[in-house]
């Protein structure tokens, strides 16, 4: 008697598709994203669901290098990873699987998930144009391109050509203009450097900040955290190419593995991460856009006004990614 309820109740759970009559269990991440902005997600993930998740955090090379390793006897259900070059590095490892998912695909837009499925951005990160408000009128700037021309001799920064963003930046253009004119364009940057390329974007916000240059390319949240903790720094953002391709962006994303233990236990976290009540935390503890469009991005950012974004699909940063660094050490972009 007291079974058949049970097994009413159950199928009464299904019919219905409610998530809290399921069976609770443990879902596992690699994570390259930091703990401080995910541990707050996990424990609501947690608390609405009944699913713990446990997690281990690393460098995303690290961490496919041990899912490679693992292979089939990895506990990992879930890689939780920045830029898109990575998360297609990953895939084409055959470290990762597809999900199908009704869910992900209504709250992610194509352009920002694999075309197969095998993973999904879950953040955006905009890589824009940046200038000092006391030393740059506006009207000046268009776009990425125009970076290279000679009127910004000596007043250009950049961020090494090592770090992962700029690779992903230089991909999109590839994808865009074709090689002859991305190598011109490139050229051109270096021409204008006013310092050789720094190791982090928030170097070349300060160094923005402090008149050494006037313009540079950075993701907006590093400019973001800088303004809540210094809100009259002369730095602000410009929006490229709105009349053309539009400004580039990247996600922060995550795909089921390969081997996991348990897939479905990994569909349900990444559908819950890309919902309206998720996204908002997601995107807002690192003051990122979410990627779900249902969902506003936080005032300190939303007060940059809205953007178009280039809608090309964020995979090519990665299959493009090879011909990018290399055509940016032969312009002598270090
Ligand atoms: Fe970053």
């Amino acid at each position: 008697m007291k079974a058949a309820f049970r097994f009413a109740v159950v199928l009464l759970g299904l019919l219905a598709g409610a998530p809290a009559l399921a069976a609770p269990g443990e879902v596992v991440v690699y994570s390259s994203r930091n703990e401080h902005l995910i541990k707050p997600l996990f424990e609501r993930f947690t608390a609405d669901t009944g699913i713990k998740v446990r997690y281990v955090t690393d460098k995303e090379g690290p961490l496919m290098q041990r899912l490679r390793a693992e292979g089939a006897n990895t506990p990992a259900d879930v890689l939780l990873t920045v830029d898109a070059g990575n998360l297609w590095a990953a895939s084409e490892m055959g470290l990762l699987q597809a999900t199908d998912s009704e869910v992900l695909e209504n709250n992610v837009p194509a352009h920002l998930r694999d075309p197969e499925n095998r993973w999904f951005g879950l953040s955006v990160r905009a890589r824009t144009i940046v200038y000092n408000r006391e030393k740059v009128d506006p009207a000046a700037l268009s776009g990425y391109a125009a970076l290279a021309e000679p009127e910004w001799r000596g007043r250009l920064c950049l961020r090494t050509s090592k770090k992962v963003y700029n690779q992903s930046l230089v991909a999109m253009l590839l994808a865009e203009h074709g090689e002859a004119r991305t190598e011109e364009i490139v050229r051109g940057w270096v021409r204008n450097l006013a310092a050789p390329p720094f190791a982090s974007d928030n170097e070349v916000l300060s160094a923005i900040a402090a008149g050494q240059c006037d313009v540079g390319i950075v993701n907006t949240y590093y400019l973001g955290r800088m303004l809540r903790a210094t809100p009259e720094l002369p730095v602000t953002v410009f929006w490229p190419d709105q009349d053309g391709s539009g400004v580039h962006v990247n996600v922060s994303g995550a795909g089921v593995t390969k081997h996991a233990p348990n897939p479905e236990l990994g569909r349900r976290l990444i559908e819950w991460l890309s919902s309206a009540e998720a996204q908002e935390m997601f995107a807002g503890l690192n003051l990122e856009y979410p990627a779900n469009p249902e969902v506003p991005a936080d005032p300190l950012i939303a007060a940059w006004g809205e953007f178009k974004p280039n809608v090309i699909n964020v995979s090519n940063a990665g299959r493009l990614q090879a011909r990018a660094v290399m055509l940016m050490d032969r312009s002598g972009y270090r």
